[in-house]
């Protein structure tokens, strides 16, 4: 009987760790390390995720364990108290995960017990051994990666186990395996347990079949519409899986086959060109994920390197005008509200918030970086620094660092309405669409006049564009 350690495979179904024909025990390991990068939307998303994760395996008849501490201390007092012969894992990708994986093998191999671990990958559609440049590095352009990404064959998803393969811990195993000395006969904690308050934002549901409905209803009608809608925040027309993937509630291998059945269905080249742009954001979360793992660093440090350092800003009023979306730009500020009300941004205004941020602003992106971790429920370590690097124009396949995003076109071009701003925005909400728009670079008295309770600009757009492209030709060595 071997110990399968849950950690982002929060899911039952198209678990490749699951499908072998031993028995097993599941257990998560509530681990205080990766706890203090935590935040309570993602804590409260992974409780009621485990909550789930644990009724799936009642309905067969087994129980998920629950333990707190160091896994390479709790792991192998477990598999000795319930006499595993292994212990079995998903791959992650990060410093931090990788390092913790190394320790718990090291501690288990000194136990006496055999583990599995890079047999299985449970959250990727390629490993980054897989898809390499020809030294064998990883890839830093994204259409070299894609073009190969995209040609290999994918894995199917694969069944949950049954009744059977997993092991009631109840029922056929000694007490000591779940008594209160070997970690995991606790129940579910609360955030409060954790260490965390409630999340400001109205926190999306967790759990497979929260995850299943928004891919069926995806794969239904919006995967149709993806490729035209996608940069529209109003339009609503992204899956909002991340968070799902994030915590493997839903298992990639499901997320491609609905794409391959939802282009069984297309009835033309758009639609089929639709999916195919969905299936390239998909491509963009591995790509990120392998420059991860060969770049741990990627994290806290410039992916690359300028001559010279980026003299980014110290402002603290900016910081936190920008975090209270009150810098007087509205699709930057109805971005960053949405962030502290659902706790989920739309890939568009995260862009533009964070070009604002590090361009406009001049502010260090990982001060956004640190900010986006504690407000989203997909925080995801891989996706953050690549979002966030891509902004500052410091990574793999970053936009150019000349080119800064103007929130006002940005505006007029995905959101014509103004609708996803008012939404977000209330002071707005009977402001006429091209004051929207145009609302940085009206005179101030004309803004008193529209809308009184929101804030004036915080910069002035063109002169702080000349001042951020001037701070990285400094840092080339061009200035
Ligand atoms: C500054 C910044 C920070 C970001 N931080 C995160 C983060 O912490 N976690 C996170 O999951 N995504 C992050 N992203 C990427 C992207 O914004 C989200 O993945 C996307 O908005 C999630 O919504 P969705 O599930 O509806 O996406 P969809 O458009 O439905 O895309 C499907 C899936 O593809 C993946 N994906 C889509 N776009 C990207 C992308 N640009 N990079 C990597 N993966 C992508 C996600 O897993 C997503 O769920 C960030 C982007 C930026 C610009």
């Amino acid at each position: 009987m071997r110990l399968h350690w849950h950690r982002r495979d929060l899911r039952v179904t198209d678990n490749p760790a699951l499908s072998g024909d031993d028995r097993f025990l599941p257990v998560f390991v509530h681990d205080p390390t990766i706890l203090a990068y935590g935040a309570p939307p993602v804590v409260s998303f992974l409780l009621d995720a485990l909550d789930s994760l644990r009724e799936q395996y009642r309905e067969r008849g087994g129980e998920l364990l629950l333990a707190r501490g160091d896994p390479s201390a709790v792991l192998p007092d477990l598999a000795a108290a319930c006499d595993a012969d292994a212990v079995t894992w998903n791959r992650d990708y990060s410093g931090l995960a990788s390092e913790r994986d190394r320790a718990v093998a090291a501690a288990l191999t000194d136990a006496g017990v055999s583990v599995g671990v890079e047999r299985f990958g449970g959250t990727l559609l390629h490993e980054p051994e897989s898809i390499t440049t020809n030294d064998g590095g990883h890839h830093s352009v994204f259409s070299d990666f894609w073009e190969e990404w995209r040609n290999q064959e994918k894995a199917d998803p694969v069944a949950a186990p049954v009744r059977g393969d997993v092991v009631d811990p109840r029922n056929s195993l000694d007490e000591e395996c779940l008594a209160e000395d070997s970690g995991a006969a606790g129940s579910l904690p609360s955030l409060a347990d954790l260490g965390f308050d409630e999340p400001e934002a109205d926190v999306q549901p967790a759990g497979t079949d929260a995850a299943h409905d928004l891919l069926a209803d995806f794969r239904e009608d919006t995967i149709y519409r993806y490729g035209d809608d996608r940069e529209y925040p109003a339009r609503e027309s992204t899956s909002r899986l991340s968070p799902h993937l994030k915590f493997g509630t839903v298992g990639v291998r499901t997320v491609w086959k609905a794409t391959e059945d939802a282009a069984a269905a297309a009835s033309d080249e758009d639609a089929r060109e639709s999916i195919e742009a969905f299936r390239r954001r998909l491509a963009w979360r591995e790509f990120y994920a392998h420059v991860l793992d060969a770049r741990p660093d990627v994290v806290t440090e410039n992916y690359r390197e300028y001559p010279d350092e980026i003299q980014w800003r110290d402002d603290p009023e900016g910081l936190q005008a920008w975090k209270d979306g009150e810098t007087g730009y509205p699709l930057v500020d109805a971005g960053m509200r949405q962030l502290r009300t659902e706790a989920w941004v739309h890939n568009r205004v995260r862009m533009v918030a964070a070009s604002f941020l590090t361009k406009d602003l001049l502010i260090d992106w990982r001060e956004g970086y640190d900010w986006y971790r504690q407000k989203l429920v997909d925080h995801d370590t891989a996706h953050a620094a690549g979002g966030w690097q891509w902004a500052a124009s410091t990574g793999p396949n970053a936009q150019p660092y000349f080119r800064v995003l103007d929130p006002t076109i940005q505006s007029e071009k995905y959101d014509p309405d103004g609708e996803y701003v008012r939404e977000h925005v209330p002071e707005l909400r009977d402001t006429p669409t091209d004051a929207i728009h145009e609302w940085p670079t009206l005179d101030a008295e004309k803004r008193a006049a529209i809308a009184p309770d929101y804030p004036e600009p915080i910069v002035d757009l063109g002169e702080h564009r000349e001042r951020a492209i001037a701070a990285f030709e400094a840092a080339r060595g061009d200035g």
